[in-house]
């Protein structure tokens, strides 16, 4: 006899857990898995920062399925509800499918394995995109703790982090100027007004014992707080020399990644190629033996570095989004509770016109007023009320359409995923290019790795290439976990 696994989660909301469980096991029981053939996982999630494969839950899942081969599916209510983080889910995925067992998950309605045993393409690509963004709802957390640090910045404290080349932390935490490395931050900006690329200034810092990244370095080099040192003069000059690496370049109908991707050797720009690849500008035949020539060889299918930036830029796009979101929703809560105060007292004060009426009625019955100031008040009055009705039915209406309207905040992220496919390409620039500061091409390890610069946050992507051309594998690489992505669509 067949058996599922049904996986839930122990909350301290019994009541919501109950549904989501009941609506997950009668999905098994429709496709076949009597209750007495349903065995149930439950894990609880703890205050104390388990990491998420030593979480019980996930290990008794793999005992089961390996101890009992009649197992052969798993269902969830959602994918948050297996694991947050991608890796673990991936992990988990990739071990369902090994074990060929089918994965089920009730909202959003995935099932991992079509009728014949495969992999079905389109869950998986809800499966990864909710996959992120179970991941993306942890981040959100990480998001806020930025806006904490955007407030420190403000008051004038320093944040943690790289602290900037000509400063220290004085008593009160403020950053103050370092006398003895001005000499320092003066180098740097007349180095690079020489022509030096961002590496080769890291690598002169290194060689003093000073440890900056590339990304620190070029910060730097636009810090409002440095003009002060290195002068006016040098200052703008350093701006104009980073403008000029980095134009603003027209908009190419074939590549997103245009003037984003600088060359680590010379320092310029990469352009795409007629063989559909990026490299740098400076390293083709024609200058091949002048002085302008530049040996970097490194270079990217640009279909394939323009698909990740893409990916890349829509994630980030969506947690912006989902954030806003959950702006929204709190808005939405305040309203919900203010709107039927509101038309309470709205409608208590429609509710006394009748009684004015009939007030206005007897002081002209007897004597008080004369016909025409009776007309007059009435009509005003009646005046009242009417305003009053639309004001009422507008404020019922928005009531009802707000009971209706209330959405899922994941589905506003996916229904973006879905409408930046059917982006124009120039759509999709101006996307990329809102989104992403920098990107750097380089060898690392003997692979290709590709680094994405946040423009408007501390976000940072890396990828790597491991293999050969035609057999590579695309690895993303998140904090110290490497997730192969190869096969994601999006990065594809
Ligand atoms: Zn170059």
């Amino acid at each position: 006899m067949k058996k599922a696994i049904i996986f839930t989660r122990v909350s301290s909301d019994r009541q919501h857990l109950e549904e989501q469980e009941s609506r997950t096991s009668a999905l098994a029981v429709s496709d076949g898995y009597d209750p007495e053939n349903q065995i149930f996982i439950s894990y609880k999630e703890s205050a104390i920062k388990l990491s998420e494969e030593a979480r019980l839950g996930l290990l008794e899942l793999r005992e089961y399925i390996l101890s009992d081969s009649e197992i052969d599916a798993v269902y969830a209510f959602e994918i948050s509800r297996i694991a947050r983080s991608q890796r673990v889910l991936y992990n988990v995925r990739d071990f369902l499918i090994e074990h060929h067992v089918q994965l089920v998950v009730v909202t959003p309605s995935i099932r991992m394995l079509d009728a014949d045993g495969k992999i079905d393409p389109a869950a998986e690509l809800a499966f990864s995109l909710y996959a992120t963004m179970a991941e993306q709802e942890m981040r959100l957390k990480k998001e806020r703790f930025a806006n904490a640090r955007a407030r420190n910045k403000r008051l004038g404290r320093f944040n943690g982090g790289h602290i900037p080349l000509g400063f220290r932390l004085n008593e009160e935490g403020v950053l103050v100027p370092k006398e003895d490395s001005i000499h320092l931050v003066i180098g740097l900006f007349v180095r690079y007004r020489d022509g030096w690329s961002i590496v080769r200034l890291r690598q002169w810092l290194d060689s003093l014992g000073i440890h900056y990244s590339c990304q620190n370095i070029k910060q730097m080099l636009s810090r409002e707080n440095l003009r002060a040192i290195v002068g006016d003069e040098a200052f703008e000059e350093c701006q104009r020399v980073k403008k000029s690496r980095y134009r603003e370049r027209k908009y190419r109908k074939f590549s997103l990644c245009e003037g984003l991707i600088e060359c680590p050797e010379c320092g310029r720009a990469y352009t795409i190629r007629s063989s559909g690849q990026y490299n740098c500008v400076y390293h083709d035949c024609q200058r091949a033996g002048t002085e302008l020539y530049c040996e970097n060889s490194v270079g990217l299918s640009a279909r394939r570095m323009d698909a990740i930036v893409l990916t890349t830029a829509t994630l980030w796009k969506s947690v912006d989004l989902a954030m806003s979101e959950e702006e929204r929703i709190a808005e939405y809560k305040q309203k919900m509770q203010v709107l039927p105060k509101q038309i309470k007292t709205l409608a208590d004060k429609i509710a006394n016109f009748s009684e004015k009426k009939l007030r206005v009625a007897e002081n002209y019955e007897e004597g008080i007023i004369d016909r025409v100031k009776r007309d007059t008040k009435l009509s005003r009055i009646r005046e009242d009320e009417k305003r009053m009705q639309t004001e009422l039915s507008r404020l019922q209406a928005e009531y009802s359409r707000l009971s209706v309207e209330r959405q899922n905040p994941l589905m506003t992220q996916s229904m973006f995923f879905e409408s930046v496919k059917n982006y124009s390409q120039q759509e999709k620039w101006e996307l990329v290019h809102y989104m992403i500061n920098s990107i750097e091409l380089e060898i690392a390890d003997g692979y290709k790795e590709i680094t994405i610069y946040s423009s408007n946050s501390d976000r940072v992507e890396k990828f790597r290439f491991i293999g050969q051309a035609r057999s590579f594998r695309l690895i993303h690489i998140i904090d110290d976990s490497e997730i192969d992505v190869t096969n994601v669509a999006g990065y594809k």
